[in-house]
């Protein structure tokens, strides 16, 4: 049963996806934190995938990893970066997880041999979800973003249980409408009407929106913001201004501008504890939007860009946060460049050329074949040019074999992920993952979630953590072979982070004496990086980038 007095903010879609609801909740939720009620956000994916890790990145964008190791929404990120802590399994779920969960029940006859039907079943199970987020120590608000936009078929029930809820708890409830408000080219003027019909569609689930966020280009003025209170019968105060911003870590202070976290306590009949302190975020907000900070160049060599005509950096959404935030912290501006591997595949010798322009070359994360080659040689570039990089986890990988091509001469050394029967298995499956493969077992059961590593003495790693025991988010099968770590070990390579047991290689990097920063983690960095503790090792990374920058300008 609920909590007594606990408040409920759901955040819906209006009109068309992508307008941000991300951002408004990771908004709302770092607002009201700041005014002194904490909160538990909550993210709801229609769709029937029971996670997020089977799918492919260009269609869905980044896969987030819980500290727990259950795979989410680029959004949960978003979340946990604006609330600078770390989220749990409650804070996430999808139509695939709710009917799994109804059917394991229905199964094992725990419906007494009732029909078991979506409402109030499946209903139900949503708002027990509900309350089990909203159970987490101290939180006083859960803020609840159903995925989707209004008028969909998926998300019909969300909203139905939200509908519900608000009915049992009329004074706990609240919803917010983000919606979009277009100005078309021709007419030059910014038109309320596809709003107004979100709102009617939404009506007519028996919910009434209590706030508007209206994203548009430019800030909504009185006129239509009047407008908007009639016609969608949302008082004046409680449509907030969402224009066009640079960065998406400006859009609380924007919102604050309309007053935004004191109407939600007004309207959830809270009393003001004390003002929002905004300092230290307003600090990298800026620092970060600062366009007159000097460059930074990096390059992201990767292969999950090209959706038909558009370029979706959405599939390494963390790894350019991470960046971000060390950037801002070192004054700097990132400039970066997506590279396609397999454009490097096709252009050869000057293709991988090109790259000494940038200060530091990424790697990141990814499976499969294509673009591997590309990324070889962007590999081997780095080394031998000694310009920084940085590799994660596939980036890692692949560090390790070039090194082993190139350096130990083992010329078919390769990943059992792409050459199942290669000579020289630098980097292999461990005995639990060839049973998962066998069995075709692919969903949760990568390694997955917070693992520990222990840091050599000396090394670069060490140094940037400044400590001897970290603990970083995994999501990989494969892993370095054991039975090569010698032979590279001896050929220069220093693997300067491992398994408590020193089975697994967590980090490959050259001594600095080789080389200005070559590094690869097996693990995602990039997902504990957060807007006011940047990750450690993307600070490093980024300070070799800009001492190589200075050199050569
Ligand atoms: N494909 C590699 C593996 O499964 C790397 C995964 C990744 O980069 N996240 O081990």
């Amino acid at each position: 049963m609920a909590k007594e007095g606990h408040k409920y903010i759901f955040v819906l879609g209006g009109v068309m996806s992508g307008v941000g609801k991300g951002v408004v909740t990771s908004s709302i939720g770092l607002l009201l934190e700041q005014k002194g009620y904490p909160v538990n956000l909550v993210k709801v994916d229609p769709y029937l995938n029971v996670d997020a890790g089977t799918m492919n990145p260009t269609e869905h964008g980044e896969v987030f990893v819980l500290r727990s190791g259950l795979e989410t929404d680029q959004d949960m990120g978003n979340y946990e970066r604006f609330l600078g802590r770390d989220l749990t399994d409650a804070d996430y779920m999808t139509s695939g997880m709710v009917y799994q969960s109804v059917i394991a029940r229905e199964r094992a006859l725990e419906y007494g041999g009732k029909c078991v039907e979506a409402i109030p079943h499946v209903r139900d199970e949503i708002l027990g979800r509900i309350e089990k987020a909203a159970a987490h120590n101290g939180s006083r608000v859960s803020v609840i973003e159903i995925g989707g936009t209004i008028g969909d078929f998926q998300n019909a029930l969300f909203i139905e249980a939200a509908r519900v809820l608000k009915m049992t708890r009329p004074e706990d409830v609240l919803f917010v409408m983000v919606s979009y408000l277009p100005t078309p080219g021709t007419l030059g003027e910014m038109k309320t009407k596809p709003t107004q019909t979100a709102v009617r569609d939404l009506n007519s689930y028996g919910v009434q929106p209590d706030f508007i966020i209206a994203r548009s280009k430019e800030p909504i003025d009185e006129k239509r913001k009047e407008k908007l209170a009639v016609w969608c019968n949302v008082r004046k105060d409680r449509v907030i201004a969402a224009p066009d911003i640079k960065s998406i870590y400006e859009a609380p202070l924007n919102f604050e501008k309309d007053k935004l976290s004191d109407a939600l306590l007004d309207a959830l009949k809270l009393p003001q504890k004390r003002r929002a302190s905004l300092a230290a975020w307003r600090k990298f907000a800026l620092a970060a939007a600062n366009a007159k900070a000097p460059e930074v160049r990096i390059a992201i060599v990767g292969k999950y860009f090209d959706t038909g005509d558009f370029v979706l950096s959405d599939a390494y959404l963390s790894v350019i946060e991470a960046i971000k935030f060390s950037a801002a912290k070192l004054g700097r501006r990132p400039k970066i460049t997506w590279i396609n591997s397999k454009d490097i595949e096709r252009g050869g010798g000057s293709a991988v050329a090109a790259l000494s322009k940038y200060d530091g070359i990424i790697v990141p994360g990814g499976f499969g074949e294509t673009g591997i080659e590309g990324k070889l040689r962007a590999i081997q570039y780095a080394r031998e040019k000694k310009i920084p990089y940085f590799g994660l986890c596939y980036g890692m990988q692949l560090m390790v074999i070039e090194y082993a091509r190139n350096v130990l001469k083992l010329k078919n050394a390769h990943t059992t992920e792409i050459k199942k029967n290669t000579p020289d298995p630098v980097v292999a499956v461990m005995l639990e993952q060839k049973k998962h493969l066998a069995d075709n077992k692919y969903g949760g059961t990568m390694r997955l979630g917070v693992y520990p590593a222990y840091l050599k003495k000396g090394t670069l790693a060490r140094a940037a953590y400044k400590k001897e025991l970290v603990e970083e988010r995994h999501r990989h099968r494969y892993e370095i072979n054991p039975a090569y770590v010698k032979r590279l070990e001896d050929a220069g390579l220093v693997f300067s982070g491992t398994s408590p047991d020193s089975v697994l290689m967590e980090i490959a990097e050259l001594p600095r004496a080789a080389h200005p920063f070559m590094l690869g983690t097996q693990f995602h960095p990039e997902l504990e990086a957060r807007p006011l503790s940047p990750h450690p090792l993307f600070t490093e990374f980024l300070k070799a980038a800009i001492a190589r920058h200075r050199k050569h300008s």
